[in-house]
C-alpha cells in the first residue's frame, strides 16, 4: 500500500484511543510508525524523531531491541499461550513474579497479572474492596485519588484520574471514588486551617467516614497530569494517615515502576511501602501488553483464606509471551545497571534544564527524578504571568510542533489556558550524548518559540 493508501483505510476504518475524532477521521493519522532503533524512531514519511518521551512513557530500553524479540519468538514458539484460569500458570510467569518481588519494596510479595495500566489499577481497586470485606467491613468502598493523577480509562480507574475531560466521559461513574486536591502536606498531616483541608485526603476521609473508605490511590510522580513530584514528606504523612484509618494505600507505578525514575519503584525515593503496587508499561519496555497488581503480604493472606472462585482475572494475565519478555527486559535492566544509569541520565538532564533556564526567559519549573522529567513556559517567570492561548493554540503545543521539525518529539500538557507543560523522558538507555542532542534541539526550539511568542 502507498501512505495515502494507509492514510484513508485508516481514516475510514479506525476509531483511535485519546485523539480528536473529527480531526483524524478527516485528516488520517498524524504520523504512521515504520521502524525504530535505539533512542530514534523513523515514520513512513521517512522523517526520524528522537523518542523524546519514550512514546506513552513505556519503551524504557529504546527502540529495536533483538533480545526482547528473541524472547518473544523462543517463547511463542516453546508455548504462545496457556492460561492463569482454575489455578494453572506457566513458568514465564512464575519467574518473573520472583523478579519483581524482588525489587518490589518492604512485604509486597506477590502478583496478580493484567494486560495493562487501567486494567491493574481496577484489579487494585477491587482487591481493596474485597480484601476489606473479608476483614469484615463490608462498606469500605470509597478510593480516594489525587486532581492531576491519572489512573486509566475503565469506568472506575477514569473516575480516579483527577483532569476533568476523563473523569466526565460519556457519564460513565463509579459512584464511590473522590477525588482530593493535590499534595497539600499540612492538611495531610492535621492543618485544618488550611484551605483546602475538606478537600485533603484527611478532610475526605473526615467527612465519609473512614468505615467507607477502602483505599487512596497516588503516583508517586504523577505522569499524564503534568509530571508532579510528591513533596518530600507527603507520601509518609499520607501512609501514616491511612494506617490510622484503616485504609489501603496503593502506589500507582504505572510510569514510575522499573528503572524509569532511577530507582525499581517511585516510592523508593521516600523509603514508603504501600500495600499494593500497580505497574504496566515499563515491565516490558512496551514491547508487549503486560500489567499488574504486586500485593503486601497481609493481603494476600487475607485473600488465600477465601475458598469459592474470585471472579476476576484477564485472559491475558500472565501471558506467557508477555510475562517471557518482561522477563528478558528486567535481566537486560539489572544486567545492564540501567536503573543506575536512569539516575545518573537524569542529573544531566537536569544540569542541561538548568542551563536553558539561564539562557531563555520563559523556561521555568523544571524537574526531573531519574528519567522522568518536565519544564513549564511562562511569559513571566518571576511573576508566574502565564502565556494566554494564541488562536486556539497554546504555546506548549506549538513547542511540541516545532520541536518534532527539528527532530525531537515530546509531549505537551495544557489541560488549562495558561497550563504549558513539557514532558521529557526518553529511554533510559540513552548516552550522554544523546542527552546533549535532546538539550540542543530544546535550546533551538526555544530561541524560535521565545521570538514567536514574545514579539
Ligand atoms: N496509570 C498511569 C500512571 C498511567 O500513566 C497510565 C497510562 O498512561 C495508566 C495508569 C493506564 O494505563 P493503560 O493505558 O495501560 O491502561
Amino acid at each position: 500500500y502507498s501512505l495515502q493508501q494507509l492514510k484513508n483505510i485508516d481514516r475510514d476504518m479506525i476509531l483511535h484511543p485519546q485523539s480528536t475524532p473529527k480531526e483524524v477521521s478527516t485528516n488520517g493519522p498524524s504520523m504512521i510508525f515504520s521502524k525504530g532503533e535505539g533512542i530514534r524512531f523513523t515514520d513512513m514519511k521517512g522523517n526520524t524523531y528522537i523518542d523524546g518521551v519514550s512514546m506513552l512513557w513505556n519503551v524504557n530500553l529504546g527502540h529495536g531491541n533483538k533480545e526482547l524479540a528473541q524472547a518473544s519468538y523462543d517463547q511463542m514458539s516453546e508455548m504462545a499461550y496457556g492460561s492463569q484460569f482454575y489455578g494453572n500458570s506457566n513458568e514465564p510467569a512464575i519467574r518473573l513474579a520472583e523478579k519483581i518481588v524482588d525489587k518490589a519494596p518492604g512485604d509486597l510479595n506477590s502478583v496478580f497479572y493484567t494486560s495493562g495500566g487501567s486494567e491493574s489499577n481496577d484489579s487494585a481497586f477491587k482487591f481493596a474492596r474485597f480484601y476489606w470485606q473479608l476483614k469484615g467491613y463490608e462498606n469500605k468502598k470509597i478510593i480516594i485519588s489525587l486532581k492531576w493523577g491519572y489512573h486509566g480509562v475503565t469506568i472506575s480507574t477514569q473516575r480516579a484520574t483527577g483532569i476533568k475531560e476523563f473523569r466526565a466521559f460519556s457519564g460513565s461513574s463509579d459512584p464511590y471514588i473522590y477525588n482530593a486536591a493535590p499534595h497539600l502536606t499540612a492538611a495531610e498531616q492535621g492543618d485544618r486551617s488550611h484551605p483546602d483541608y475538606e478537600n485533603s485526603i484527611r478532610g475526605l476521609i473526615e467527612k465519609h467516614g473512614s468505615n467507607n473508605v477502602a483505599a487512596v490511590i497516588i503516583e508517586p510522580i504523577q505522569g499524564a497530569g503534568g509530571v508532579h513530584i510528591a513533596p518530600d514528606g507527603y507520601l509518609e504523612a499520607v501512609k501514616t494517615l491511612c494506617e490510622d484509618n484503616k485504609v489501603l494505600f496503593i502506589s500507582d507505578e504505572v510510569i514510575c515502576g522499573f528503572g524509569r525514575t532511577g530507582k525499581h519503584f517511585g516510592v523508593d525515593h521516600w523509603g514508603m511501602v504501600p500495600d499494593m503496587i500497580t505497574f504496566a508499561k515499563g515491565v516490558t519496555s512496551g514491547y508487549f501488553p503486560l500489567g499488574g497488581v504486586i500485593l503486601s503480604d497481609e493481603i494476600k493472606k487475607t485473600i488465600d483464606t477465601y475458598d469459592q472462585d474470585i471472579p476476576h482475572g484477564f485472559t491475558y494475565s500472565g501471558h506467557p509471551t508477555a510475562c517471557a519478555v518482561g522477563l528478558k527486559n528486567l535481566e537486560i535492566i539489572d544486567r545492564d545497571d540501567l536503573t543506575a544509569h536512569a539516575a545518573e541520565m537524569g542529573v544531566r538532564l537536569q544540569q542541561g534544564f538548568d542551563e536553558l533556564e539561564k539562557k531563555h526567559s520563559t523556561f521555568t519549573h523544571s524537574r526531573t527524578v531519574g528519567l522522568l522529567g518536565a519544564f513549564e513556559l511562562m511569559r513571566d517567570r518571576e511573576n508566574e504571568v502565564p502565556f494566554k492561548n494564541h488562536e486556539n493554540e497554546s504555546i506548549a503545543g506549538d513547542f511540541v510542533n516545532e520541536g518534532s521539525k527539528r527532530g525531537l518529539l515530546i509531549r505537551s500538557f495544557d489541560y488549562e489556558e495558561g497550563m504549558n507543560i513539557l514532558a521529557v523522558a526518553p529511554p533510559i538507555i540513552i548516552t550522554k550524548e544523546e542527552i546533549d542532542e535532546v538539550l540542543s534541539i530544546l535550546d533551538d526550539t526555544l530561541s524560535f518559540i521565545e521570538k514567536k511568542w514574545l514579539a
